[in-house]
């Protein structure tokens, strides 16, 4: 579908989100048919830019950093629609020449009185951005059947309380079903996939539960450190910035129940079921764990410690995070779910596996099993997106050794088409009024409810432990998992 006309407002439009995502994606939308002739593009932030200024910006950003070949033409429509306003957030008078701009784009161009808003600024100056809004009238739907929508990134908050604030000032503004909160993962194709591998086959759905699988492991490695975002990263940490958000949404999807239809609604009803049924396993400290990179080895290149890059040598903030939850319904019962992230790990991976139970009898003497491990179904999200499945077969020889094999699907091998990077899916998504794939305040809240006590337990601890950089984290990772005899993976 192709979106209605519109205009969006990007606040921040200078910063770092903008110039990777935001722009690449827009352009892309623009040069696959999916915007209409009247979009138009609205940047707002200090810079003193002209409009021709800012398109220059949105065009080199495009070269650099889009999915789609270059047309000149596109181009040219596209950045007649470009406008920027200069100004600081507390300014009126930029938010008056804003509401001036809109109102002219509406009439010469046909954007038709719908803006939607994209807050890409630090989370402090949701507030002011808000106000001006609401005071502007900009953020009121019209009489005459036109939308405003806003568009919010993450952090929602920095806890329960916080994030209960904050949705509590955004509803203020605007309606809940105006609010679109953006985790990007779940705008990713193989994130979406989970929900047609479950529930378009017969095959996996029966052994979706507590009577085959032992347990569930969730991965988000990067490999990369936290270079000149040390300053941004203090305070928040590996659990706050990975594991409330995209982790707990996974999980939600992998453990929820089939929805009645794929409407928004019906979707977000299951996975709020799932969100309110998820416990933490107890005690928390030791089925949780933490830690920060110290030096160490990627590949063939030394790596700094994060001490090196500046980070405050006194901050307690981890960099990578573990926590153990179960989901407390009569399908998952006695399940755990691991759930990792962490910064300079051994790979970039993000990864979702269901490790099964072993087999209840093997009719081989143990020599030849000695090689079997469980069978596990890996959905595998990022880089190498696929899934591949692990089984025991026979090793060729006129013995009867077994020994773990594995299936793989991959996307790029089964399709030509390449997926559409998660922005532009999200963005027109925005533009569709197509809210599937955007958590409502409800799943914000019930996510910080299942991190708040974990975070609490470790505000009683002192600074993570160090692990080396280039390693799969720190001790008390592998503790965790060996008091319940089992392992993480290494992907
Ligand atoms: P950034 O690089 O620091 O950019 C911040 C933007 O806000 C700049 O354009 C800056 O413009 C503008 N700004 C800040 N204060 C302002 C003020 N008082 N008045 C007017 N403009 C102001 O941040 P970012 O990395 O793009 O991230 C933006 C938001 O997205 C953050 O909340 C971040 O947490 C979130 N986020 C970012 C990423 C990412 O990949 N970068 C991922 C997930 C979430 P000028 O200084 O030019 O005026």
């Amino acid at each position: 579908r192709i979106a209605g006309p519109s205009a969006l407002v990007i606040f921040g439009v200078t910063g770092d989100l903008s110039r990777r995502k935001l722009m690449p994606a827009v352009y892309d939308l623009a040069n696959r048919g999916l915007l209409p002739p009247s979009f138009a593009l609205v940047g707002f932030a200090r810079r003193e830019w002209s409009d021709r200024d800012f398109a220059d910006t949105v065009r080199d950003a495009v070269k650099e950093h889009s999915r789609t070949r270059f047309d000149e033409e596109r181009w040219e429509r596209l950045a007649e629609g470009i406008r920027f306003i200069e100004g600081s957030f507390d300014d009126d008078d930029a938010f008056d020449r804003l509401t001036t701009t809109l109102a002219e784009l509406d009439r010469e161009r046909g954007t038709d009185g719908n803006h939607a808003f994209y807050l890409a600024i630090p989370p402090n100056s949701f507030p002011t951005v808000l106000n001006q809004l609401k005071r502007t009238g900009l953020a009121a739907p019209g009489t005459d059947g036109s939308w405003q929508r806003v568009i919010i990134e993450k952090p929602f908050g920095h806890d329960l309380e916080s994030a209960k604030e904050l949705n509590t000032l955004v509803n203020s503004v605007f309606p809940e079903e105006s609010v679109f909160r953006i985790d990007h993962y779940l705008g990713k194709e193989t994130v979406q996939n989970i929900l047609a591998l479950r529930f378009a086959n017969q095959l996996f759905e029966p052994l979706w539960s507590s009577h085959y699988i032992d347990h569930v492991q969730i991965t988000m490695a990067e490999d990369i450190g936290l270079g000149g975002r040390a300053g941004y990263y203090d305070g928040i940490g590996a659990a706050r910035d990975v594991i409330q958000n995209h982790l707990l949404q996974l999980l939600a999807l992998i453990a929820m129940e089939e929805p009645i239809s794929f409407s928004p609604r019906e979707l977000q009803v299951e996975k709020i079921k799932v969100l309110m049924s998820t416990r933490n396993l107890l005690p928390i400290d030791e089925n949780s764990a933490r830690g920060r990179y110290g030096p160490g080895w990627q590949g063939s290149e030394p790596v700094p410690g994060l001490l090196d890059e500046g980070f405050r040598a006194d901050s307690t903030t981890e960099t990578y995070a573990a926590i153990a939850v179960e989901v407390d319904t009569r399908r998952w019962a006695g399940v755990p779910f691991y759930l990792r992230t962490g910064k300079r790990l051994g790979r970039r991976v993000t990864e979702i596996a269901l490790i099964f139970k072993r087999a209840p009898h093997l009719p081989f003497d143990d020599s030849m099993t000695a090689e079997l491990g469980q069978n596990a179904l890996v959905i595998r999200v990022q880089p190498d997106e696929g899934v591949t499945l692990r089984f025991g077969s026979k090793v060729p020889s006129t013995g009867m050794e077994v020994r773990d094999v594995n299936m793989d699907f991959s996307y790029g091998e089964a399709f030509t088409v390449s997926s559409p990077e998660a922005y532009e899916r999200l963005l027109l998504d925005v533009l569709l009024d197509e809210p599937s794939l955007f958590p409502v305040n409800e799943e914000v809240e019930l996510s910080w409810q299942i991190l708040d006590p974990v975070l609490a337990e470790w505000a009683t601890e002192g600074a993570p432990e160090t692990y080396d950089a280039g390693t799969w984290g720190p001790a008390d990772a592998d503790k965790m998992m060996e008091r319940t005899g089992r392992t993480w993976r290494r992907p």
